[in-house]
């Protein structure tokens, strides 16, 4: 049986001095460390750069907003705390490239870590560099493995093609010990979206976000889990953050 162990770890905030539309003010910046049953380590996103460690600024990213990344918030840093270096990382998952989810990919591509994406997302964001910064996410010398859609990659670890926040952007289901787990990640950034359906303005394709997020509605009832939204500070702050394990 599955007996993964899932992490949340926390790589900074991001604020919004005047809130975008239907958008919190303060959010987390949240990537996914997943210890699967056959003793891999897959890492899903890696945070915002490591050059805005420290920084109350990030340039002009997103017009207008800022970030705070503690020390203890850089990735290294939080891999250490669980005992990892990133050369000990199985495997890299990019839910997609907007810079506070691929912002550290350089350590790993330097390790050489396997690194996998959707193939519409990476075609889509090479050419768009406006809004996906290739210095982010393209090394020469390190390839990305390209899935198409839907796709299991462990028994009980899958990831769920989850376009329009981002086009081709993908969702991760983990059945964990502690309970089956949704991360939507920017395909349901926060709670009331599921309801309200107010997308944030940077939204590519407003059509699939909405099939996306009945996707990922029906994807949770049936499989029966507990849904992480991707940047919801309250839910957030109430889950237990790594290095403990996440539990309900
Ligand atoms: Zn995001």
């Amino acid at each position: 049986m599955a007996a993964h162990q899932l992490y949340l770890l926390t790589l900074g905030e991001l604020a919004y001095p005047n809130p975008a539309k239907g958008a919190p003010e303060r959010v987390p910046i949240t990537a996914y460390l997943i210890r699967t049953a056959r003793g891999r380590t897959i890492l899903v996103d890696s945070g915002a750069p490591a050059a805005l460690t420290g920084a109350a600024d990030s340039g002009n990213r997103i017009p207008g907003a800022s970030v705070s990344i503690a020390p203890e918030d850089d990735i290294v840093a939080r891999l250490g705390k669980l005992g990892l270096r990133p050369s000990d990382i199985s495997l890299l998952v990019t839910s997609h490239f907007d810079w506070e989810h691929c912002g550290g990919h350089a350590v790993f591509a330097e390790a050489g870590t396997p690194a996998l994406v959707q193939r519409a997302h990476y075609e889509h964001a090479l050419a768009h560099p406006e809004r996906y910064d290739p210095a982010l996410f393209s090394f020469p010398g390190w390839e990305y493995q390209l899935i198409e859609g839907d796709t299991e990659i462990e028994r009980g670890i899958a990831l769920l093609e989850t376009s329009g926040e981002s086009i081709g952007h993908q969702s991760v289901y983990v059945n964990t010990a502690n309970g089956a787990v949704l991360l939507p990640i920017d395909a349901i950034p926060w709670t009331s979206i599921a309801q309200t359906r107010e997308f944030p303005e940077w939204t590519e394709d407003a059509v699939a976000a909405n099939e996306s997020v009945e996707k990922l509605m029906e994807f949770a009832l049936d499989y029966r889990t507990y849904t992480i939204f991707g940047h919801d500070p309250e839910q957030w702050a109430s889950l237990p953050a790594s290095p403990r394990a996440f539990n309900r």
